[in-house]
């Protein structure tokens, strides 16, 4: 049998389920594949710093593989839909029996994968997909009434028990060499035509050894101190794995038994520090799990329904000036500037921006959730919808309160003395502390750094409004 390993967000070779299987059951070889998909690419919005770090990835994983002597060739195809025909064409050119890949959990993803196992069947291959990009089976958690969950805390309480009751699922081993099968590697493109912009190489760079060095660096002398450090962004207090974790460098296994490790294998006791990070390690799953439960957030939907009414104001000018981090809110413009600089955003900041942009703003998180992936390394669409459709009050947060943060307080309590401000916007790096949060108009004189573009507690009692006349709304 000779196998076909379809790499995608599984870009790496050590604890990778489908590439263990494929090597394993192959006896006479795998072949590797990796499909690049431009014009898909940028219609799921991906940036010029996600593709170039993915190209990279791949590069890197290229040559892992070159020495286990499994060369990795590449298809071409704009789009998803010349897929299937594409792959299975590859498959009869190299005599391979069966394909092999790792699941993905977006609408998109799920049809061609769908559509590639109906094609191989129907010409007589066997297709095997695996769990691999999250650590519990995300469809098979499900609530006392057999539904999704719609809330973190008891997702995160099912995902524990089922862990303490099944145990960490093992490591796949790093696959054996094999025999050379005379088929060459495939030249990796440096760029691709239409993703050209600014890039911060030196900030990512690829492969899982600097991965496995960070996780390592992270978990030894960080992660103790993760529960209180993670919310002030001018330390680096978190791991900044997200790259890593979003194209598979990393898989999430890998990560979660390091922090094990560091808590005497307590998954949800213990050192605090681990289990906050933990606990973050199961955001992310569990946003994978809405994707399944409510497919509709892959289609431009809120997780809420009735907020689809909302009347979010399409004002260009205020989101242009959000997009460059010139709002004259100086917390919201270093974490607008430290995305576009360095292609990565603090959580905290992350948060704060993305209220600013919705609640104050009130511009449709959609616009937001664009330009983010736009512009991230690590843009991951489940996080990333996640993340915004939390913060604009249309997803997953079970607060029982209306939530605003107040820009000026956030940014006085996670950059306490303004370090993280000067660092990202310099026309404020000259202000004393009490005024770095809050520019006075004679500080400003010397400076092209704007006023405030609103007015937050006009802008809060607005948009409480907005969202009370559509409880009033949905509830007659
Ligand atoms: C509006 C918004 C958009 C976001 N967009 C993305 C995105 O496109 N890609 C992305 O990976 N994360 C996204 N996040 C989640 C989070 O901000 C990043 O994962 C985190 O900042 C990455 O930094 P880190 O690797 O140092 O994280 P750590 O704090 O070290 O956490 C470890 C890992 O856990 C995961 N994680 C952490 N926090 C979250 C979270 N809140 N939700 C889901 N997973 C999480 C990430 O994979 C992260 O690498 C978004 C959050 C918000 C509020």
């Amino acid at each position: 049998m000779r196998a076909l390993m379809w790499f995608r967000s599984d870009l790496r070779v050590q604890d990778n389920a489908a590439l263990h299987h494929a090597c394993k059951a192959a006896d006479k070889g795998a072949i590797a594949v990796f499909a690049i998909c431009p014009k898909q690419w940028a219609s799921h919005d991906w940036g010029s710093m996600k593709v170039d770090f993915v190209l990279r990835s791949v590069s890197a994983l290229s040559a892992a593989l070159a020495k286990l002597n499994i060369p990795l060739v590449l298809i071409r195809s704009e789009h998803f839909a010349q897929v299937p025909g594409k792959l299975l064409a590859l498959a009869r050119r190299y005599a391979c029996d069966a394909l092999y890949f790792n699941r993905e959990y977006e609408v998109n993803e799920q049809q061609r994968d769908r559509e590639v196992t109906t094609w191989f069947r129907e010409h007589h291959r066997d297709v095997h997909a695996f769990t691999d990009q999250v650590i519990v089976d995300v469809g098979r958690l499900r609530t006392g009434m057999g539904g999704y969950y719609t809330v973190f805390t008891p997702f995160k309480r099912k995902w524990c028990h089922v862990l303490k009751e099944e145990g960490l699922p093992s490591v796949s081993p790093r696959p054996r060499r094999q025999e050379r099968i005379g088929i060459e590697p495939a030249a990796i493109p440096a760029t691709l035509r239409g993703f050209a912009g600014h890039l911060r190489q030196d900030l990512w760079p690829a492969g899982e050894q600097v991965a496995h060095k960070r996780l390592r660096t992270f978990v030894s002398r960080k992660i103790g101190d993760y529960h209180r450090a993670r919310d002030f962004p001018a330390g680096d207090g978190t791991s900044a794995l997200s790259p890593y974790l979003a194209v598979g460098v990393l898989s999430p296994r890998q990560c979660l038994r390091a922090a094990l490790e560091a808590n005497n294998g307590k998954l949800d006791s213990g050192k605090q520090g681990v289990t906050t990070w933990i606990s973050e390690l199961i955001w992310r799953e569990f946003y994978r799990h809405v994707l399944i439960g409510f497919p509709r957030v892959c289609r431009g939907r809120p997780f809420k329904p009735a907020t689809d009414s909302l009347p979010w104001r399409d004002d260009e000018e205020q989101f242009a000036a959000w997009c460059a981090g010139r709002t004259g809110f100086p917390i919201v413009d270093a974490g607008m500037r430290q995305l576009a600089q360095t292609g990565w955003m603090h959580n905290r900041l992350r948060m704060i921006v993305a209220m600013f942009l919705t609640k104050d703003l009130f511009i449709d998180w959609r616009w937001g959730e664009r330009h983010f992936m736009r512009n991230l390394v690590d843009g991951d669409f489940a996080s990333n919808n996640g993340g915004w459709q939390w913060s604009a009050s249309t997803g997953t947060d079970a607060a029982p309160y209306f939530r605003m943060f107040n820009p000026l307080s956030q940014g006085r309590r996670c950059d306490p003395d303004g370090s993280f401000i000067r660092r990202f916007v310099p026309e404020l790096a000259g202000l004393p502390d009490s005024r770095v949060h809050r520019p006075d108009v004679q500080s400003l004189a010397a400076t092209d750094y704007p006023p405030p573009i609103i007015d937050h507690g006009r802008a809060r009692k607005f948009v409480t409004q907005a969202f009370r006349r559509l409880r009033g709304r949905t509830s007659h």
